[in-house]
């Protein structure tokens, strides 16, 4: 089974999930599906895992 976590968009605040192992802690900028934005995993103002 993949590990995901969920995370909220600081500017639109759109939630969505990605790969835990490939994202998190990794310093890689997520792509909000809704608004185009990118931002850490650290920026996210909500982060469920
Ligand atoms: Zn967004």
């Amino acid at each position: 089974m993949t590990k995901i976590f969920w995370v909220a968009c600081p500017e639109c605040n759109g939630k969505f999930y990605c790969q835990w192992h490939e994202l998190r802690h990794k310093r890689i900028q997520l792509l909000c599906p809704y608004c185009g934005h990118r931002f850490l995993d650290e920026e996210s103002p909500e982060i469920t895992e």
